[in-house]
C-alpha cells in the first residue's frame, strides 16, 4: 500500500488473492512462512516495458499513445496474457490483470507464465485505417520482446480478430519469422486455432453448468434426477457486456436451453423479458448483436426496433430501475472490472440470484464480493471467481501454442473436448484448492488438515490457494524463493 498508492485496483486484487491465502499464512511453521515469502516475491512484476506508440490519423497528423507489456511471472512458462486497447490502460490496470493471469494460467495445467500489456489508446471512432495504422506502431515496438518461449500475448478489451491481424502481420514483416506461435487469437487462415475466439464465453458457461450440476446433486435425493444433465433449461441469465466474451457466453447459452436476459455496452443495456413474458433473447437477436458489434462496431442502441428486447440508455445490466428490472437465476459479468458495486450485488441477492460466474476480470468489487461471500455462507450462493470461470480463453489459447509449435491444426470437437476437460479440472481444483500431497514437505499430518480444509472452502478460496500453490512450489525449485 505504500509503494503503490497510485494503483488501486492492482492493490484490490492482491488483496482479494491474499484474502484467500491468510490460512497458509502461518508463521509457527516453515511451509507458512515460506508461502509468505513466495507470494511476496510474486506481486513485484519480473519485468515492466514502457514505450511511446507514434500513430497518424486520417488527417495526416501525427499522434502518441503509451504502450506496455508487463511481463509478470515466467515461472511457468512464457508470459502469457491479453492486450487491451482502451483509455482506461495505464501501468496499474495492466499490473492488475497480469498478476491475475499468473494464478489463472496455473490453474490451466498448461506450462504458462503470466502477463499482460496494451494502450491508453481508444479505438472508439476511429476508422479501420487508423487501427491499422496504431496496431502496426505498436507491433513495431512490441515484437523486439515477443517469442514463443518468452512472451505470448493474445486479445482482450479492444484488441479482437482483426487488431491481431495486424499485428502478426508486422511481426512477420520484421522477423521473417512465420508460423510462429508469438500471438494467439490469430485467424484460422493463418495458424489460429478453431474456437479460439469462443473459448473464454464457452469455458465460462461449462463452470457454471459444472457448478449447477454439483449443486443439484447435492440437493438432489433422487440420483435419477441428479443425473439431468439440461440443468441450464429455462434458466434466466444476466450477461453484461457485447463483447467477445459476452457474445459466446449468450451463443452456448442459447444453445443449452438457457434464457439470456439482458446484454449491454458502455453506453446501455438491452434486456429481453419481452413484455414480461421473459422469453429472452432470441439467436436472431444475438445475430444482430454480433453484426452490430464484429462488423460494424457499432452501438446497441442502434439495434432499437430491430432486436425483441429494449433498449435503456445509460444503465447497466446491473443498476436497472426497479420497474426496468428483470430478475434471474444466474448472473454472468462479462464487461469490465468492478462493474458490479456494493448495491448492484446486493439487489442481485435480494431478487434471488443464485449463481454468478465471472466471465470478466475482477468486475465485482471488493465491498461486492463481501455480500456474494456472506450469502456464500447463510444462503449457498455459488460464486466462481474470474480468474477460474474465465481461464478457457487462455487454455485454448495454450492449445493454439501447442499446435503451432506441432504445425498442425485439431478439429473443433477436439478442441472442444479438451476446453470441457480443463474446465472440469479447473472446477475440481476450485473444490480441493490444489493438491499438496505430492510436495517434499508435505508430511500426512498434513494431508488431513488438507481434507479439512477442502471442506470449508470457497470456489474463490479454492481457485486462489490451488494456483498459488503450483506457482509457490515451482518458484521454490527453481531455486526463486527459499
Ligand atoms: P471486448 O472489447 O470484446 O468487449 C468488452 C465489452 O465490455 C463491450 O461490450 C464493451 O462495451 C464493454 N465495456 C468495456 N469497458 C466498459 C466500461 N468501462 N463500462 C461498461 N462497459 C464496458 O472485450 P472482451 O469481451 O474480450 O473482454 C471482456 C472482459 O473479459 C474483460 O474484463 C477481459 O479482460 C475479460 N477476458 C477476456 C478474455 C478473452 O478471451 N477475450 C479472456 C479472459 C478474460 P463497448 O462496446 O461500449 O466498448
Amino acid at each position: 500500500y505504500q509503494k503503490y498508492p497510485h494503483q488501486p485496483i492492482f492493490l484490490q486484487c492482491v488483496e482479494e488473492v491474499a484474502l484467500s491465502l491468510l490460512p497458509l499464512f502461518s508463521d509457527d511453521n516453515e511451509e507458512g512462512q515460506f508461502y509468505k515469502r513466495a507470494f511476496l516475491a510474486m506481486t513485484e512484476p519480473e519485468r515492466v516495458i514502457s514505450f511511446r506508440v507514434p500513430w497518424e490519423d486520417d488527417d495526416g497528423n501525427l499522434r502518441y499513445n503509451r504502450g506496455w507489456r508487463v511481463e509478470f511471472s515466467s515461472v511457468l512458462g512464457p508470459y502469457k496474457g491479453g492486450l487491451r486497447f482502451h483509455p482506461t490502460v495505464d501501468e496499474g490496470v495492466l499490473k492488475f490483470l497480469g498478476f491475475e493471469q499468473i494464478f489463472k494460467n496455473a490453474l490451466t495445467g498448461l506450462p504458462l507464465g503470466g502477463g499482460k500489456g496494451g494502450s491508453d489508446f481508444d479505438p472508439k471512432g476511429k476508422s479501420p485505417q487508423e487501427m491499422k495504422r496504431f496496431c502496426q506502431s505498436f507491433m513495431t515496438e512490441l515484437h523486439r520482446y515477443l517469442h514463443p518461449s518468452t512472451d505470448v500475448p493474445a486479445g482482450d478489451i479492444g484488441v479482437g480478430g482483426s487488431e491481431i491481424g495486424y499485428m502478426y502481420g508486422t511481426y512477420k514483416r520484421l522477423t521473417n519469422r512465420h508460423g510462429e506461435g508469438v500471438l494467439t487469437g490469430k485467424s484460422l487462415a493463418f495458424g489460429g486455432s478453431p474456437l479460439r475466439p469462443e473459448a473464454t464465453g464457452y469455458g465460462l458457461v461449462y463452470i457454471a453448468k459444472l457448478a449447477m450440476e454439483d449443486q443439484r446433486k447435492k440437493d438432489c435425493k433422487d440420483d435419477k434426477d441428479a443425473e439431468d444433465n439440461n440443468v441450464l433449461k429455462g434458466v434466466k441469465c444476466k450477461v453484461s457486456g457485447s463483447g467477445n466474451v459476452a457474445q459466446y457466453a449468450a451463443q452456448k447459452l442459447l444453445e443449452l436451453g438457457a434464457k439470456v436476459m439482458t446484454m449491454s455496452d458502455s453506453n446501455g443495456a438491452l434486456i429481453f423479458d419481452n413484455d414480461n413474458d421473459n422469453t429472452g433473447m432470441t439467436q436472431e437477436d444475438l445475430q444482430q448483436v454480433m453484426e452490430c458489434k464484429n462488423v460494424h462496431r457499432g452501438r446497441l442502441s442502434q439495434l432499437e426496433g430491430k432486436v425483441s428486447g429494449r433498449y435503456i440508455p445509460d444503465a447497466t445490466v446491473w443498476n436497472l430501475p426497479p420497474q426496468q428490472n428483470v430478475a434471474c437465476e444466474i448472473a454472468l459479468p462479462c464487461a469490465t472490472q468492478n462493474e458490479i458495486d456494493e448495491s448492484a450485488a446486493q439487489r442481485l441477492v435480494e431478487e434471488g440470484i443464485y449463481l454468478v460466474a465471472e466471465g470478466a476480470n475482477l468486475p465485482t468489487t471488493t465491498h461486492g464480493q463481501e455480500i456474494f461471500r456472506r450469502k456464500q455462507e447463510e444462503d449457498g450462493l455459488v460464486y466462481i471467481p474470474a480468474k477460474a470461470a474465465n481461464a478457457g480463453g487462455v487454455g485454448v489459447s495454450g492449445l493454439e501454442m501447442s499446435q503451432n509449435a506441432q504445425k498442425l491444426t485439431w478439429t473443433t470437437e477436439e478442441v472442444d473436448d479438451k476446453l470441457q476437460s480443463m474446465m472440469k479440472e479447473i472446477y475440481h481444483q476450485c473444490q480441493t484448492g490444489g493438491d499438496t500431497t505430492t510436495t517434499t514437505t508435505s508430511s500426512s499430518s498434513s494431508s488431513s488438515d488438507e481434507k479439512e480444509e477442502a471442506a470449508s472452502m470457497s470456489l474463490e478460496e479454492g481457485a486462489n490457494r490451488a494456483g498459488f500453490r503450483k506457482v509457490a512450489h515451482a518458484m521454490r525449485e527453481l531455486g526463486w524463493v527459499q
